[in-house]
């Protein structure tokens, strides 16, 4: 999550009253920045990923794992080499939202060289073992997506309990210690969301219904100390109910940052990738326990959703508008609305929200359309933490209030311009994929995104379809199994760069169906292709591939990425999420009652960590392709002479 600026946080109250002038002078940032920046060109392609790492702590003598919230000590040490030298460090570290989470990002961006793709999991792995040196001998570092016994009773160390009543989650489940204590930001946002939308958030998700789950499934809402009766009315019956942003902020990804040569690159770059989103959240399903029970979802996005979702009452269109300007369809977590590229301009199918004064004011500072509209887009929200000393800026130069309200929009896509004062380029964030056991497959992830942008640019590959059908696709991905059972909207012909004249206008009039640009698809035959009808992401790198100039090694290692990447697609390997499920299905203590014990969560997270050591094989997970090639072996010698800083 994007660190703003330190300082004093404003009650919200003041930050209520001062949201005009957030909105105010961060457009006016905007544009100022925008035509300092526009002509900026010639930027290499330069990339990097960002992990979220959960803290876990074991006990083995009463067999729980608990989550520990020593974030910001061991966060404090991993910054001490960075401190000192900020350009010459191996690694980034910066704080997340829990207090039992890290981030962790390469120390510089990777660049055009295919070589690079041979370093990427030498540095997540360089990065592991950074953090696992300054933690205690019952703790690991795990990618995990979401801590499955999340808001469950002692699920912290040390523990903690729940203040129904005051602080600023008000949660049943989560004591606010659990939320990272270094940085006021992340307290500030949480009592803010729940101030603004005027009452607690409120995630259902369903229950996995299994043979003897409880039903209906409820809470004891009264044993909870629900006092105001605030959680029994948003609860939902058979589903698992969340009061808490830590529910969803507490969880782990991994995301993906370009650099693209120009601005109008970036906002191809930010198109093309959007249908992809759904197809990458699926494929890297990765959390289908919360709060202790087996749901019927796979990913954390709705919940994450859920979690920040500030709208008002009148905002999510349960009574009339009278207060708020305007009524929201989506949280501001959520997948983007609308695309930026001309080549994206008639697929914006779905009505934008947007503010028509600030999208007039960025007109008239000669801003076009589509960037107008989703600039006047992200604005449509308000501030949500604020600090004192961040209020009066200077125009000309900051960009705090601009960042401010950027930062909160939590989207499947981010189009970030450059930053103030900085020789870094116009870029996109890539934030759907769910974090991975093992370095090995979140390299794979990685690497396999990165090789398909540079596909699309070389190719001039169009993966556009309305974003309606991206919308759909993206409640799809995170159903139960989704990527064997469901079908996805992808466009047939994506080596078209202009589409037909006839389906141009029928996506005019909207959602209509156009059968001659996309269809409905399976994971499988999206990445893997299907004779004759169409030729598939992995086939297409590959082609890619076999024009370049690449070494032996790394070669070796881009294929066996490209065959976890394949094998997963195709079902032979399951997802994080299907292995998670089945470990719970399949362990002796497990009832049939979607409950996931502490003793089950104990013993699926001693699992996960001896496999993330790699300490046991899970062919169900990676097949038969983890070995290591050499040069990953040999870091620092080979991979120094090639890029000093891994
Ligand atoms: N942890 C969040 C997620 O899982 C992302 C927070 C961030 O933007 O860094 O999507
Ligand atoms: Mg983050």
């Amino acid at each position: 999550m994007g660190l703003l600026s330190e300082g004093s946080p404003l009650s919200w109250e003041k930050t209520k009253e001062l949201s005009d002038h957030v909105r105010k002078h961060g457009i006016i940032q905007f544009i100022n920045l925008y035509h300092r920046l526009k002509n900026r060109q010639g930027d290499v392609l330069k990339w990097g990923d960002e992990v979220e790492y959960i803290i876990v702590k074991f006990n083995h003598q009463k067999k729980i794992a608990q989550v520990s919230l020593r974030a910001q000590e061991i966060l404090n040490k991993l910054q001490e080499k960075e401190l000192l030298n900020p350009n010459g460090v191996k690694s980034l570290w910066r704080p997340e939202y829990s207090a039992y989470m890290i981030e962790g990002t390469p120390g510089k961006p990777y660049g055009g060289l295919l070589a690079h793709f041979n370093i990427v999991e030498a540095n997540m792995r360089y990065r592991r073992e950074e953090a696992t040196e300054l933690l205690n001998s019952d703790e690991v570092v795990m990618s995990l997506t979401s801590f499955p016994r999340l808001g469950c009773l002692n699920f912290t160390n040390p523990p903690y309990k729940p203040t129904p009543n005051q602080g600023a989650s008000r949660s049943l489940f989560i004591p606010d210690e659990t939320i990272f204590p270094g940085h006021p930001r992340f307290i500030t946002l949480t009592r803010n969301i729940r101030l603004r939308r005027g009452e607690k958030v409120a995630i259902n998700v369903p229950v996995f219904k299994d043979k003897n789950t409880k039903s209906p499934l409820t809470d004891d809402f009264e044993a909870l100390c629900d006092e105001s009766g605030e959680s029994a009315k948003a609860a939902k019956p058979d589903h698992v109910y969340m009061d808490a942003m830590a529910f969803g902020m507490g969880c782990g990804c991994l995301q993906l940052t370009f650099q693209a040569c120009n601005i109008t690159e970036a906002r191809m770059l930010y198109d093309q990738l959007t249908p992809l989103c759904p197809i990458m959240l699926a494929l890297t399903a990765a959390s289908p326990v919360h709060r202790g029970m087996l749901t019927d979802i796979d990913c954390r996005w709705s919940i994450i959703s859920g979690s920040v979702d500030c709208r008002t009452r009148e905002e999510r269109g349960l009574e009339p508008l009278k207060k708020n300007k305007f009524q929201i369809p989506k949280s501001r977590y959520d997948s983007i609305d609308s695309y930026l590229s001309e080549q994206g301009e008639k697929f914006n199918d779905v009505p934008v929200i947007y503010d028509e004064k600030i999208y007039k004011q960025l007109r008239e500072a000669d801003i076009d359309h589509l960037l107008a509209q989703h600039i006047s887009h992200l604005f449509i929200r308000d501030t949500v933490s604020l600090f004192s000393e961040k209020v009066d800026q200077d125009d000309m130069k900051d960009t705090d209030h601009f960042e401010n309200i950027q930062s909160t929009n939590w989207q499947t896509m981010r189009f970030k311009p450059p930053p103030p004062n900085s020789t870094i380029g116009w870029r996109v964030e890539f934030r759907p994929c769910e974090v991975q056991l093992t370095d090995f497959e979140n390299a794979a992830i990685v690497c396999f995104v990165v090789l398909l942008t540079r596909v699309i640019l070389s190719y001039h590959l169009n993966f556009i379809i309305p974003i309606s059908k991206v919308d759909e696709n993206m409640t799809k991905a995170q159903k139960r199994d989704a990527l064997k059972k469901e079908l996805f909207w992808f466009r047939k012909d994506i080596t078209t760069q202009v589409s037909p004249p006839h389906a141009t206008a029928q996506c005019h009039s909207c959602s209509s169906e156009s059968p001659e640009l996309y269809t409905a698809m399976t994971i499988d035959h999206i990445i893997n292709g299907k004779e004759g009808e169409f030729p598939g992401l992995i086939p297409l790198i590959n082609s890619y591939l076999s024009v370049m100039d690449v070494d032996a090694d790394t070669h070796c290692t881009i294929q066996q990425y490209l065959k976890l990447i394949q094998k997963r697609a195709s079902g032979s390997l399951l997802t994080t999420a299907s292995w998670i499920r089945n470990f719970v299905q399949t362990h002796p203590k497990y009832m049939k009652d979607s409950v996931v014990t502490d003793e089950i969560n104990y013993d699926l997270l001693l699992t996960a960590t001896k496999i993330q050591k790699g300490e046991i094989t899970c062919p169900e997970l990676h097949g038969h392709c983890t070995k290591m090639s050499k040069t990953q072996e040999n870091i620092p010698e080979a991979v120094s002479k090639l890029y000093p800083c891994t």
